[in-house]
């Protein structure tokens, strides 16, 4: 967990849409600034938001922006690790949840499959021992779920953040309490840091 030091001009602000969808993060200065320019305003609940950070400026947790902007979802990027995520750190052939997960070819690269969200899933040492280089048919093994390609991430940026307090009412899906049991990406990346 990395501490946020309550004094410091780089401490992280929440920063919503128009709408109040959480749209990135940036840090006091920033927020300072556009706050005073008008372009934002700060949001909060309970009074406890506000801390002082020096004898001039509030420091505000979450702004808001007074005007909508519009971005583009971008597609998720592949890698080993978003594999397992969307897998839920399971074995898509036993289920079974090690530690030292492996990726699987499910149209084997010998048979020119290739590294995409559509062929690949997380397998278990012993699964990817035993289906070696050949399709699930094959080998006789089934996939649990048919592998797919997630839906881009809004929030990712929130992902190796800290979450604060404060923040929690404009992401409630990330409120530890919301989903314990739940293996999605946003409850894992809150409870990996
Ligand atoms: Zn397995």
């Amino acid at each position: 967990m990395s501490a946020i030091k309550s004094d410091s001009t780089s401490a992280p602000v929440l920063v919503l849409n128009q709408n109040y969808q959480p749209l990135n993060i940036c840090d006091i200065r920033r927020a300072v600034k556009l706050v005073g320019k008008g372009k934002a305003e700060s949001v909060g609940e309970t009074g406890n938001y506000v801390h002082t950070v020096d004898d001039i400026f509030d420091k505000p947790d979450v702004i808001r922006l007074v005007y909508m902007v519009r971005r583009p979802l971008q597609r998720r990027k592949m890698s080993r690790d978003e594999v397992f995520t969307r897998d839920n750190n399971s074995c898509q052939y036993c289920g079974a949840n090690p530690r030292d997960m492996t990726i699987d070819h499910v149209n084997p690269r010998c048979k020119g499959g290739e590294f995409t969200w559509t062929n690949v899933v997380s397998a278990c040492k012993a699964c990817n021992h035993r289906k070696a280089g050949r399709t699930p048919q094959e080998a006789g093994m089934r996939l649990r779920n048919k592998p797919f390609e997630p839906r881009p991430n809004p929030y990712s940026f929130l992902k190796f953040e800290s979450l604060k307090k404060t923040w929690l009412p404009f992401v409630p899906w990330l409120a530890p309490e919301a989903n314990p049991s739940s293996g999605s990406f946003e409850t894992a990346a809150v409870a990996g840091d």
